[in-house]
């Protein structure tokens, strides 16, 4: 039995490997992220590798995502926490470095943030951390490669696309042999690495958005996160996208495609999100991504009316 079918015997809705089942099989018990701001900024924005960020990016405008910097780690931690035990009575927790990229600063004070978050509570079972494929020299890797044979380690890499024109366009500000490269110096170390990509860049066809899984499929990666590109007040594309709207994927669209990411996408690879959170009053497009729910479902629904699995079209 193939790990999809495996998975689906704990959830026979969903015709993909899923993070809740994952959590369940590797920790036997539920399992949510704590999002935890260090305050750290980004090599796209502050000039080390270029200015203005990622044209998509709030992180400039309104640090969106996570706890306030401001705070100690401690009291961040005690808020979400408690907050989310009021959906989950019983859970263990990841502590998650979500906001901007987690790994750009000297490694002291790396170690200094990340020790002190493994230790905020004992139900504390793996450490994660956001970061740019650019921002990972080889001391915070050989680091964190340590860290890792004492708490399990996560590290998620923003790819967003494999297309150096929309790269391009949307001012990554790095290229897709330094994003290989960062997953095989990760995977050299046992690192667990997950993958974010956003479908509805502008310009990007529907085989443009699957190539980009093909691609992923070739790499030694564990996750991926698929999001839709959600375009934001006070970000660069928000406002070219005031100025000049353009068309946007439907809700439909969205459906299609990531449907059939999926059954491209290798089997053994866990899809962490099928859709993105952003702060509702700051959306300005598309507004049916708010329905998160109604996005999933869909995308459940057409797995289960085609009756094919992840991976079913992945070819080596
Ligand atoms: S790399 Fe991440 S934090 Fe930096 S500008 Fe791009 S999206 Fe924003």
């Amino acid at each position: 039995m193939n790990l999809v079918k495996k998975m689906n015997l704990v959830n026979a809705e969903k015709h993909y490997n899923t993070l809740n089942n994952y959590y369940l099989q590797k920790f036997n018990k539920k399992v949510f992220k704590v999002s935890l701001n260090g305050g750290f900024t980004c090599p796209n924005i502050d000039g080390t590798v270029a200015y203005g960020g990622c044209s998509f990016c709030s992180a400039l405008g309104s640090g969106d995502f996570a706890g306030n910097k401001h705070e100690p780690l401690a009291l961040q931690f005690t808020k979400i926490k408690t907050m989310m035990h009021q959906k989950w009575k019983d859970a263990y927790y990841i502590a998650y470095f979500q906001a901007n990229t987690n790994t750009h600063a000297p490694l002291e004070k790396l170690k200094v943030l990340y020790e002190e978050a493994i230790t905020l509570d004992p139900n504390i079972v793996m450490l994660s951390i956001a970061t740019r494929p650019d921002a990972l020299p080889n001391d915070v890797i050989d680091y964190l490669a340590e860290l890792n044979t004492r708490m399990p380690v996560q590290v998620e890499l923003g790819l967003q696309t494999i297309h150096q024109d929309t790269s391009d366009l949307i001012n990554r500000a790095h290229d897709l042999s330094c994003f290989d490269e960062a997953v095989h110096r990760l995977r050299e170390k046992n690192i667990e690495v997950v993958v974010h990509i956003i479908n509805g860049l502008p310009g990007e066809t529907k085989a443009m958005m699957i190539d980009t899984v093909k691609h992923i499929n070739t790499l030694d990666i564990q996750g991926i996160k698929i999001h839709m590109l959600h375009i934001m007040e006070k970000t660069k594309m928000g406002v070219e996208y005031q100025k000049n709207p353009w068309k946007l994927l439907s809700l439909e669209d969205y459906v299609d495609i990531t449907t059939e990411q999926i059954l491209w996408l290798r089997k053994d690879i866990i899809i962490h999100r099928l859709t993105g959170d952003a702060p509702a009053e700051k959306l300005l497009g598309p507004i049916w991504t708010k329905k998160k729910f109604v996005v999933t479902n869909e995308i459940d629904k057409n797995l289960r009316k085609l009756n094919l699995y992840q991976g079913d079209y992945y070819e080596k």
